[in-house]
């Protein structure tokens, strides 16, 4: 579809790799651990071409990318008007670790933390003890292979995440959870310590852009009305609080986590995966967003430019 994909991604990756700025998260213990100089790049088309540049196929945690994926299987078991009852879908014009909640006490949307663990808690409340096991198995077919969870990691967010347990106490108290509040935090925890690599992420976004069909596998895994839905809110808030930079430049639904990933699906055609744990004030890969801004500007693929 791009023959000179393979040669821009590289070019890239190595006028990139130069950039040493921005640090690797270091609130959650753990991730200090992460070799700065990792960096990794794969893009996957809708026809199942995958091409990797890097350290493509080096693990880490998910974080917060897996709130997409994890957003899409509550619209998809539960049904939208379920969901939307207790997570509203505002962009909230702060920190993703914010404790505010909307006017009528909801999470602002499910790309924040308290959105997402109430994500959690509505898978918990249907799921019961196979919470994590389906947000697994599902966070699986997204990437096409089973994934692996770094447990050094999620005992360690699960030692120190006392701003998470409060938001889930504050979401505990205007009934948005229930009363298994540690159960739903471990849920939460564990989901984002599935590990993954940029070659999983290419292929978990080219599912969104493919219609929730996994290009490689070919397996259907939510409808496109669930995409629709998920890619909006990547759009409007995947990318910390610098979204509306994100939109206006890059003009790609994307959602970081602070594992050093990113990934950005654009619709019909192609998705991207990138890997670097340098991250910048808002919590996003100083590197990915490079990759991703010269791959939008280059191709001419932002959404709202269909010239
Ligand atoms: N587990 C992290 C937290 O809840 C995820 C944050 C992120 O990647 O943005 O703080």
């Amino acid at each position: 579809m791009y023959p000179p994909l393979r040669g821009f991604l590289r070019r890239c990756h190595e006028q990139f790799a130069a950039d040493d700025s921005g640090a690797v998260a270091n609130y959650i213990p753990e991730l200090t651990r992460a070799n700065p100089a990792h960096f990794g790049v794969s893009l996957a088309t809708i026809d199942g071409h995958v091409y990797e540049v890097g350290d493509s196929s080096t693990p880490f945690t998910i974080q917060s990318i897996s709130k997409a994926f994890v957003f899409a299987l509550a619209l998809e078991t539960l049904g939208h008007e379920r969901v939307e009852s207790v997570i509203g879908v505002e962009p909230s014009g702060e920190a993703f670790n914010s404790i505010r909640l909307t006017g009528d006490n909801k999470p602002f949307n499910p790309m924040v933390n308290a959105g997402a663990i109430a994500c959690s808690g509505l898978i918990h409340q249907h799921e019961g003890d196979g919470a994590f096991d389906l947000i697994h198995r599902t966070l699986g077919r997204f990437a096409g292979r089973e994934l692996d969870v770094d447990e050094a990691v999620f005992a360690s967010e699960r030692a120190t995440g006392d701003r998470n347990r409060a938001i889930a106490w504050l979401l505990r108290n205007y009934s948005v959870l229930g009363d298994d509040v540690d159960a739903v935090l471990d849920v939460y925890f564990r989901q984002c310590a599935v590990l993954v690599t940029a070659r999983d992420l290419a292929v978990m976004a080219a599912t969104l852009a493919n219609c929730g069909r996994n290009p490689l596998t070919g397996e259907q895994i939510i409808s496109s009305y669930v995409v629709a839905r998920t890619l909006s809110v990547m759009t409007s808030s995947g990318m910390y609080d610098y979204a509306g930079e994100w939109i206006y430049r890059v003009g790609i639904p994307a959602k970081s986590g602070v594992g050093g990933g990113i990934i950005a699906a654009l619709p019909a055609q192609l998705g991207l995966g990138t890997f670097s744990p340098r991250l910048d004030s808002h919590g996003n890969s100083v590197r990915g967003l490079k990759v991703c801004e010269a791959l939008s500007a280059h191709f001419g693929l932002h959404v709202l430019n269909r010239s």
